[in-house]
């Protein structure tokens, strides 16, 4: 066929198409030709058409932002526009005709190209996103799709390397809020919760659905009042930024305290969009706070003086009040002051030596002294340690030691006193232990140990010096046994010496004995011989006794004799003067008979055989009877008894005999010292006593004697040149027998005036008990 143009008789042109055949006679000639002509004018107009709209198209892909590009069946390039061009890399004239595989070796192993042939061969279309690597290693992000068309496949791609970057660096920040160690959370301008992090979910005990859309008050633990919540929103509203710290509580409860800054966040036109909330959890930092300054109390409060030190300068860093107290200082002046500043026994020298050798050590004891302001030493301990933190310091406590110098120099002294007084002491002193050892003897012990030198002790066991060796086990038992012994008498076999005695007194300690040994050698032989002389006194005492008992009766029996005769013959003779030697016999009789008496009764009292018979008694009734008797004998001499008593009774427990005895005793003297004038008794109850008065008018006795008088066998004139006949035994036999009633006796005198006696025996009962316990002493 052929396209040609036909000219019509008005001259237009037409285009039309032939078509030409031969035509056949029968015997295959050609016998003509059959032309037709058809008119393409209106299909050429068609194709003008579609050809000014494939341009129009052209160019509208040839200037798209996006890659187009068309492959053939056989992967060659037949389009590309102009972005494709660029995203290729590659001028267009290169790749157009050449296959995808020869401009880019190796992309048939990509999923890129898996996905063109997926689409060339199916004829599916396909999308996917692509990060396409040039040769020359570098990368970029794509969206393809592919499309079949007629040609092949059309592929349309779009750089997203700026998108994918941006869409990354949006997915680290949310990351990192998202798995942020702070809590977040986002608020909406009128405080409603948009977002919260997962930490702020685990620090509140919220979930995110239940806090999304809630105001943040939710948490509030009602510490902080309103005032506090006022100011935080009125400066968050006002578009500037609030920090601070809030308690608050845990949805289960608990309190806990956040850091908190809170930000306002604007968009690009300065409106308020939102606001963003950071919170720490500092509720350890606040009790590691608070337990940070109870130490810091604490050491405020401590006796010693504690210091940071500088190991580089020497430098007091920090202190607490002890430390610049102690010595004068303010805190300001102190934190100035190097430590060789004060401490006496340090300069900068010494004070890096020293640090040295507690960095080997790590710590240091050791007595110094420091200086006071105003120029005065205090004796002090010091403790260093050196310790590595975020830099090295050293550590010093240091102690006021001068109360323990002054009792260290005490003990100095007091020892040194007690080392003399044992040293010195006249009691022997010793240390030993079990085994027998001396471990210390004073000077008065060695002597009697008879050692010499305090050298001769290792020589010497105590066992050795025993007398009887048994007494040593015997001691160390009881010092076990009780942990001491007191007085314990030990006889040691002293070389040189002999035995000698002595008192032991000791205590046990663990294994150590001290004692005391008192040399009592001299002082037992004087006992020995005190104890020998008593027994041979009392002896002789009971030689007495029965020479008196038996003398009593070798006495008393010719001597009633005597006088009983005596009597008889004195009835019977008429002769004046034979009356008168009777008489005299008969006087001499009663009185050697009196004098027998007293002496029997002294004695009797004396060796304690006399058994008291004590009654309750008037003792108006003897007194009476007494004087009656007396009364002759008074006025043979022509003095007169009064007997006066106020009251008719005046009882008391007495021995009739023995009161009889006093009475008679005392009146017979009173007659007997008395040349003239007369003897006033007088009986009456004085203080529940029963008060007998002797008052004669005779020679009185003088000051220096009336002591002497209640003595037996003394009297005031003694010698051959006595006046008076006596024995001197009645005031002592009346002396004795007031005591034995429980009773006194007691004198008055007045030499030539007269004298009185005083006889007081208690009127009230004595118990019955103690009636048998009253003997003579
Ligand atoms: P004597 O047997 O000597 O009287 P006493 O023991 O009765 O012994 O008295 C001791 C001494 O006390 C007497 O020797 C006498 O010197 C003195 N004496 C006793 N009673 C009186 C008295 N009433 N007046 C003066 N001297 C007295």
């Amino acid at each position: 066929a052929n396209h040609t143009i036909l000219i019509s008789k008005d001259g237009r042109k037409i285009p039309v198409m032939d078509t030409g055949a031969p035509i056949y006679d029968i015997d295959g000639t050609v016998a003509g030709v059959v032309i037709a002509f058809q008119d393409e004018t209106e299909k050429r107009t068609q194709r003008n058409l579609l050809k000014a709209s494939e341009h129009r198209l052209r160019s509208t892909l040839d200037n798209m932002m996006e890659g187009c590009q068309i492959l053939g069946y056989d992967y060659r390039y037949l389009y590309l526009n102009k972005s494709a061009v660029e995203q290729s890399r590659l001028p267009e004239k290169y790749l157009l005709g050449k296959t995808i595989l020869e401009c880019y070796p190796g992309v048939e192993k990509t999923e890129m190209f898996a996905q063109l042939k997926l689409c060339m061969e199916k004829r599916s279309p396909q999308k996917m996103e692509n990060e396409f690597t040039y040769p020359d290693e570098s990368k970029e992000w794509f969206t393809l799709s592919f499309e079949p068309v007629p040609e092949g496949v059309f592929i349309l791609s779009q750089n997203i390397t700026q998108h994918k970057k941006a869409q990354e660096e949006i997915r680290k920040l949310s990351r990192a809020i998202e798995q942020s160690p702070v809590s977040v959370l986002i608020t909406n301008p009128s405080g409603n919760i948009e977002y919260v992090n997962d930490r702020f979910c685990e620090m509140s005990g919220y979930t995110r659905e239940e806090v999304i859309g809630k105001n943040p008050r939710i948490l509030k633990s009602g510490y902080q009042d309103n005032v506090f919540y006022k100011d935080l929103w009125d400066t968050i509203r006002s578009g500037k930024e609030w920090r601070g710290e809030i308690q608050n509580k845990k949805k289960e409860g608990t309190i806990y305290w956040e850091s908190i800054i809170i930000s306002p966040i604007l968009n690009d036109k300065k409106e308020l969009t939102h606001f963003v909330s950071v919170q720490e959890d500092i509720t350890e930092r606040k009790a590691y706070q608070q337990s940070l300054n109870i130490f810091r109390t604490l050491i405020d409060q401590s006796n010693d003086a504690i210091e940071l030190i500088d190991p580089e300068t020497g430098r007091v860093l920090d202190c607490n009040e002890k430390a610049f107290n102690e010595l004068g200082y303010t805190r300001d002046e102190y934190l100035e002051l190097k430590v060789f500043d004060y401490d006496v026994n340090l300069d900068q020298d010494k004070f890096f030596k020293t640090i040295e050798s507690l960095k080997t050590k790590g710590s240091l004891i050791f007595e110094s002294a420091l200086e006071h302001k105003n120029g005065q030493y205090l004796p002090v301990e010091v403790n260093i340690k050196y310790i590595k933190l975020n830099r090295d310091y050293v550590v010093a406590i240091i102690r006021d030691i001068t109360q323990r110098k002054q009792s260290e120099e005490k003990l100095k002294f007091s020892e040194e006193k007690y080392r003399n007084l044992v040293d010195n002491a006249l009691v022997g002193v010793y240390e030993s232990n079990l085994e027998g050892e001396f471990t210390f003897v004073n000077k008065i012990l060695l002597d009697t140990l008879g050692l010499n030198t305090p050298e001769d002790l290792k020589n010497n066991k105590i066992v050795q010096l025993y007398a009887k060796s048994s007494d040593r086990n015997e001691f160390i038992n009881s010092l076990k046994e009780n942990g001491f012994v007191t007085n314990y008498e030990i006889d040691f076999n002293i070389k040189g010496k002999g035995i000698i005695h002595t008192l032991l007194s000791a205590r046990l300690k663990g294994n150590k004995i001290t004692g005391m040994i008192l040399d009592v050698t001299k002082k037992k032989d004087a006992e020995n011989a005190m104890r020998e002389a008593k027994e041979k006194a009392e002896e002789m005492n009971r030689l007495k006794d029965s020479f008196l008992a038996n003398m009593s009766h070798e006495l008393r029996t010719p001597l009633i004799g005597i006088l009983g005769y005596a009597e008889l013959l004195e009835q019977e003779l008429k002769d004046e003067n034979l009356i008168n030697m009777v008489n005299v016999i008969r006087s001499s009789g009663k009185r050697l008979n009196k004098t027998l008496n007293n002496i029997l009764d002294i004695s009797k009292i004396e060796s304690e055989v006399y058994h008291l018979n004590l009654e309750k008694k008037n003792l108006i009734d003897p007194l009476t009877e007494q004087i009656k008797l007396f009364t002759p004998v008074a006025e043979e001499k022509n003095i007169k008894i009064n007997f006066s008593y106020p009251e008719t009774s005046l009882e008391s427990q007495i021995d009739e005999l023995l009161f009889v005895s006093i009475i008679d005793n005392i009146l017979s003297n009173a007659i007997k010292y008395t040349v003239e004038g007369k003897i006033d008794v007088m009986a009456k109850k004085e203080n529940n006593m029963a008060v007998i008065e002797f008052m004669d008018t005779g020679i009185g006795i003088a000051e220096k004697s009336l002591e002497l008088i209640f003595e037996p066998f003394r009297q005031v004139s003694e010698g051959y040149s006595r006046e008076y006949e006596g024995t001197g035994l009645g005031l002592s036999l009346v002396n004795k027998c007031t005591v034995l009633m429980g009773g006194t006796i007691a004198v008055k005198s007045e030499v030539g005036k007269g004298t009185t006696f005083t006889l007081k025996l208690p009127c009230i009962e004595i118990a019955n008990d103690d009636k048998t316990k009253i003997t003579g002493s």
